[in-house]
């Protein structure tokens, strides 16, 4: 009888963690999640419990396993993917001084701004790939060293949610280049931890786990944990990388012209070079995925969050209708918006109902119709938000082909790819083919492949393309692009001149809102 070799992702997500069983060629065994809550204690936080996070980690793989009925002896090896910009503070008794605050976590905006104006601020940017914003824990450290200064002084250690994890299944704190190139505090060129970086945030690199490549292998691990997990102690266990840079190889998207959009709650358009770069205009990040390869791209908060917002407040009757023929409230929606032509009639919206990241980096840019008539109605502002998100998108991908050149073809995901129309409207605008796979698991294949290539089971991570199942392929239809084509210059032109008002915006908002 034939021996089957497994590799197990586990992807440690901001909303569930998720363990999945793949066999060496790719194909997905079983699937375990297991979900947990991020908690806002106050405003602008997003925490949540370490702890519950490993318990996650733990069941997960157990049951994982426990449920795909593998042998553990076939078990090749365990792989980490993990969110990126989490920071929990340790005591130098190993205890957790603070919960994981998240990526989502704005309370440290203030000193984003003032680190933002600074020189300082802008070559840290440049020598560590991670944009100053208050997601970038070097931003965090700051603001906890000011806010909170006795806890910042108790702690002997600042690591992230995925060192959490390792620490408790191995006692020892180490940290992949991946993971380590989101903190804003690791020269992106040389791999070490960034002395000015270090300085500006108040802390030595005692305070740092080690670092190492993201396909380091730990193999002697806690006996206990691994009888809970129900495998061998000497399973393999793969460090791993971040799933910012891991989702852009679960999809294949590895070589040059392949592009990775996603549009899920929020958004990202990234792309694998062999060298790393940063953007001269600061819109974009740079990761470490491998020691040849590098993410480059830009992550927006108007994705998903947008369509939410119209399903919530332009969507009563759809919600209704939706619930007596048992459909899916979106898709009534969206059918509304092709009820309209491309461009909306001239109706254009910028989609910053949450702020935006890339590529204008600024948490005060608010939302906004332009050209509305009287001719225009529901259809046609669903239409145009619609657009909005995507032309948005379209901007982030520019600043990259500006870095990194042409696209040849887009490997999209996320929820709003479940909509045909969507993913249209994102060939026309983006005037270029789309790939949408018929099935996606974020960063747990892309951890199970970098596990393959850390033992040398696969030459290269190439070999992904071989593993990925079939996907739907989109063209741009030229009647639409044309249209989309003048559209671009307008929407851009109109941003720069709203740029200008978005703080002052925002200071009015906030102070109408004290009164
Ligand atoms: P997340 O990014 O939180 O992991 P998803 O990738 O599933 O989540 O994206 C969630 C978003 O996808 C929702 O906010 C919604 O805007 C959008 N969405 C969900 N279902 C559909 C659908 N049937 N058609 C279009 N968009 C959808």
């Amino acid at each position: 009888m034939k021996t089957h070799r497994y590799a197990i992702g586990v992807d440690i997500g901001t909303t569930s963690t998720k363990a999945v069983v793949f066999t060496e060629k790719g194909e997905q065994v079983h699937q375990h999640s297991i979900d947990y809550p991020l908690s806002a204690p106050m405003t602008g936080a997003a925490e949540q419990d370490p702890e519950e996070i490993f318990t996650a980690v733990v069941q997960s793989v157990k049951l994982v396993v426990k449920n795909s009925a593998i042998n553990p002896s076939e078990i090749l090896c365990l792989s980490f993917s993990a969110a990126m910009h989490s920071l929990i503070a340790i005591d130098s008794s190993n205890k957790l001084l603070t919960k994981s605050i998240t990526w989502a976590d704005n309370r440290s905006a203030k000193q984003a701004n003032s680190l933002k104006q600074d020189e300082k601020g802008r070559a840290i940017y440049h020598r560590t790939g991670t944009p100053i914003h208050a997601m970038s824990p070097l931003v965090k450290l700051i603001w906890l060293r000011n806010e909170q200064p006795d806890l910042f002084e108790k702690s002997a250690k600042f690591i992230s949610i995925k060192e959490y994890v390792f620490y408790r299944i191995f006692q020892t704190y180490i940290v992949d280049y991946s993971m380590a190139s989101a903190t804003g505090l690791m020269d992106l060129k040389e791999l070490v931890w960034d002395k000015e970086a270090m300085e500006i945030a108040g802390i030595t690199e005692q305070h740092l786990s080690k670092l190492v490549p993201t396909t380091h292998i730990v193999d002697s691990m806690n006996e206990v944990i691994a009888a809970e997990m129900g495998i061998s102690a000497n399973t393999p266990i793969v460090i791993g990388a971040s799933d910012g840079v891991l989702s852009n190889l679960s999809v294949g998207a590895i070589s040059p012209g392949i592009v990775a959009v996603t549009v899920g709650t929020s958004g990202a358009v990234r792309a694998v070079i062999n060298q790393h770069r940063t953007d001269v205009k600061e819109r974009l990040f740079c990761y470490v995925l491998t020691d040849n390869y590098w993410v480059i791209g830009g992550a927006v908060n108007s994705g998903g969050i947008i369509l939410r917002w119209i399903r919530d407040n332009l969507g009563e009757n759809e919600v209704a209708i939706a619930q007596q023929q048992d459909r899916d409230p979106y898709d009534l929606l969206i059918s509304l918006a092709q009820t309209v032509p491309p461009g909306a009639e001239g109706l254009i919206f910028h989609p910053y109902l949450a702020g935006e990241r890339s590529p204008l980096w600024n948490a005060n840019a608010s939302g906004s119709f332009v050209g509305m008539t009287l001719r225009h109605t529901k259809a046609h502002l669903i239409r145009a938000m619609l657009e909005g998100i995507v032309l948005n998108l379209y901007l982030v991908a520019q600043a990259l082909q500006e870095e990194i050149g042409e696209f040849k073809t887009i490997m999209a995901t996320g929820g709003l790819m479940k909509n045909i129309f969507f993913r249209q409207l994102l060939a026309d605008i983006f005037n270029c083919e789309i790939n949408v796979p018929n099935s996606y698991e974020s960063g747990s294949l892309g951890a199970a492949v970098l596990g393959l290539y850390a033992l040398g089971k696969i030459p290269d991570l190439n070999a992904v393309s071989q593993m990925l199942g079939q996907s739907s392929q989109y063209q741009p239809i030229p009647e639409n692009v044309e249209v989309y084509q003048k559209i671009i210059p307008m929407y851009t032109r109109i941003l720069q001149q709203l740029q200008g008002e978005y703080d002052r915006l925002a200071a009015m908002a906030t102070e109408l809102n004290n009164k």
